[in-house]
């Protein structure tokens, strides 16, 4: 199943993810209410019968926030020339920890020069969601490859995991504000990634096959690196 991600289609503008976000943030809020008045109606001493549900939902709500907050940064942006490894390796020191909790080994190929005009923090969130996801996705053993090669007007960033694959109906999803199949998830991860992407005049496309894994390739405009001008004499 191969799909490319249509922004037009998936991503909404600030101002509509600002209403949903808020809106997803109040359903938590709304259910820690609900277990405090609870417990203030019941009048027992004890009530670490609710504790976990409690932080459970205040966790969600958190989660919501910090995704949100790394989305809404853009006015924050400084846009310089960076070598595209060198923003990938400090996402992979990032993510080693994770990969190493799930038994997850890395496979990484960075030896190709691209210098590319971002904001490198912003590509940095972006990148983390694919390769986060794809640890996610992946079980005790397997494995999350990440490539990077050069063409002449893009650099090709591959991660592919040995994970559990999306269905074709799935992959349509993918990109959708919310749409997590995660316990945990908030969805919002790679809506973040995308936007971003498509905000450096990037693209990405999702192959993924169930019970066999996913390939997200991401595409980025490069640029010919500034060569300084040093007078010869
Ligand atoms: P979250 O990670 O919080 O669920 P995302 O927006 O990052 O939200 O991802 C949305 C959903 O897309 C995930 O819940 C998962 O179902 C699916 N997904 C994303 N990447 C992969 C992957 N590499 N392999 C399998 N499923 C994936
Ligand atoms: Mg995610």
């Amino acid at each position: 199943m191969k799909a490319e991600i249509q922004r037009s289609e998936k991503l909404n503008t600030l101002g509509e993810l600002a209403a949903s976000i808020a809106h997803e943030v109040r359903n938590p809020l709304t259910v820690v209410k609900g277990f405090l008045q609870l417990m203030k109606k019941e009048n027992k001493d004890d009530h670490t019968q609710y504790i976990p549900l409690v932080l459970s939902e205040l966790g969600r709500a958190e989660a919501i926030i910090n995704d949100y907050l790394n989305f809404a940064k853009p006015e924050f942006k400084k846009i310089e020339e960076c070598q595209l490894s060198d923003i990938i390796y400090e996402v992979l020191f990032l993510m080693e920890p994770l990969a190493l909790k799930q038994g997850v080994q890395l496979d990484i190929d960075l030896d190709t020069r691209c210098t590319i005009k971002t904001d490198r923090n912003q590509l940095k969130q972006a990148i983390v969601n694919f390769v986060k996801n794809a640890i996610e996705a992946t079980d005790d053993g397997g494995m999350v490859s990440i490539k990077l090669t050069n063409h002449p007007q893009y650099a090709r960033l591959s991660v592919k995991d040995t994970g559990k694959g999306m269905t074709p109906e799935q992959v349509k999803r993918i990109g959708t504000l919310f749409y997590t199949t995660k316990d945990k998830g908030t969805g919002l991860g790679t809506t973040v990634s995308l936007r971003i992407i498509e905000s450096i005049g990037g693209r990405v496309k999702y192959e993924s096959k169930l019970e066999v894994g996913t390939e997200v390739t991401v595409f980025l405009p490069i640029i010919e690196p500034t060569v300084e001008l040093v007078s010869g004499n």
